[in-house]
């Protein structure tokens, strides 16, 4: 039960350091839970005493082009019926990607919200170049570091306010 977000995207994007970042204080309880599953990761957070679910999808080892593409559509489809809100996680080194263009498409039929996350924003050059994400059309957009931190706090501000 609870408030429940997943984070959902294609390999290499930042999605576990996103996971790990947000679940910070909390790291024993992840823990606690590893081994549970493969694929998928929970773990618990909490911001300015609101507390929610995590879900950290992937994780898994890609065979072919095909089957790494059925893989990632099966975790965003998994993560859209267990989560309130969706993270929609890229990266901003190596702009939008066909595989961020077929996973956005699943997303935009989500009932659900959907939050699109660009990553490794570490510096104002890449903020600069970032703005191209804009052009996938969500609505609500956030550009963070998950390795500095930067920018998460905004990020953690609108998720609580689902709560
Ligand atoms: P996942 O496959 O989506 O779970 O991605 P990972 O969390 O495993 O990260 C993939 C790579 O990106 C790792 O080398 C991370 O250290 C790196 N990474 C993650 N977040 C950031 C970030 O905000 N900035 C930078 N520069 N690298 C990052
Ligand atoms: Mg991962």
């Amino acid at each position: 039960a609870g408030f429940t977000i997943a984070i959902v995207g294609r390999p290499n994007v930042g999605k576990s350091t996103l996971f790990n970042r947000l679940l910070e204080q909390r790291k024993a309880i992840v823990d606690d839970q590893s081994g549970v599953t493969r694929d998928r990761q929970y773990g618990v957070a909490d911001w300015n005493g609101k507390t929610f679910n995590v879900i950290d999808t992937g994780g898994f080892v890609a065979g072919s082009d095909d089957v790494f593409e059925r893989e990632i559509r099966k975790q965003v489809k998994i993560a859209m019926q267990e989560a309130n809100l969706l993270l929609f996680l890229t990266d901003c080194t190596t702009g939008i990607t066909d595989l961020d263009s077929e996973v956005a498409d699943l997303l935009r039929r989500s009932s659900k919200p959907v939050y699109l996350v660009v990553n490794k924003v570490d510096n104002q050059q890449r903020a600069l170049e970032a703005t191209e994400f804009y052009s996938l059309g969500f609505e609500h957009i956030f550009f963070l570091s998950s390795m500095t931190g930067s920018g998460t706090g905004e990020l953690l501000d609108e998720v609580v306010s689902h709560i």
